[in-house]
């Protein structure tokens, strides 16, 4: 039997809204969930009227709380506010359950907490945070797991973005239990310490783990660009990450 064990190191990854940044700067005065556009490209539908055969009908007709205890009991989460005062809106849970309704079980249970905060002290750029303080599992199978998400703001700010920091954190726990991955990833991009080919981001291309987190993100909140332009981690990620 194979057991596997984190334990009092705290291991911290972020991710960064970098993209958007991009193209549009920054203004943090305007980045709260009230100002998600459901409507814009690639958006989840959000109102709860003329939504019909869809599966995410009855979500949108659920309120704050049924939806609160769908996330936690589908998805083994607890949901927390943040320190700062930051809660939980309908619309950051309507996402996060659109998300995580989308994406395999296996792929979900690593965290344990999910905490809404305003704005990450290592800046504002700051999307999301993934904290390790003790995992432990045995066979593929969790024993103990002490795993925190932290979303800002700022991942809030159009669905893609939030889809994205939400992937690419849970990315983080997955590969932190699924450590052969990381093996076989670094000996076919990171083989002398710098990714050949290229990440899908810059801050893809600032280490290992980072490349990992944006290559998944990328593949599930956009799989044909991916696949075009990263074909080799499009294949990767299809065979050995999503295909269980
Ligand atoms: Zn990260």
């Amino acid at each position: 039997m194979k057991k596997h064990i984190f334990q009092m190191i705290i291991i911290v990854f972020f991710s960064f809204a970098m993209v958007v940044f991009a193209e549009s700067p920054f203004v943090e005065e305007t980045m709260s969930p009230s100002i998600i556009n459901p409507s814009s490209s690639g958006s989840f539908a959000s109102a709860c009227v003329s939504v019909k055969e869809t599966s995410f009908h009855s979500v949108l007709c659920d309120s704050e709380e049924q939806l609160r205890a769908k996330i936690e009991n589908e998805f083994d989460l607890r949901l927390l506010d943040g320190i700062d005062g930051t809660k939980w809106t309908k619309e950051a849970l309507e996402y996060t359950y659109q998300v995580l309704s989308s994406l395999p079980k296996y792929f979900t249970i690593w965290p344990e907490l999910l905490i809404r905060e305003g704005r990450s002290t290592q800046g504002p750029l700051v999307g999301g945070r993934a904290e390790f303080k003790t995992l432990t599992w045995s066979d593929g199978r969790i024993e103990n797991k002490d795993v925190f998400i932290y979303l800002y703001n700022i991942s809030l700010r159009d669905p893609i973005t939030f889809k994205q920091t939400l992937v690419h954190e849970f990315a983080h726990c997955y590969f932190m239990a699924h450590q052969k991955l990381e093996t076989e990833w670094q000996n076919l991009f990171w083989k002398k310490g710098m990714p050949e080919p290229p990440s899908v981001s810059d801050y893809g291309n600032s280490n290992l783990y980072e490349d990992m987190a944006e290559s998944v993100a990328r593949f599930v909140s956009e799989p044909e660009i991916l696949r075009v332009l990263n074909p080799l981690r499009y294949q990767f990620i299809k065979e050995k990450v999503f295909n269980r």
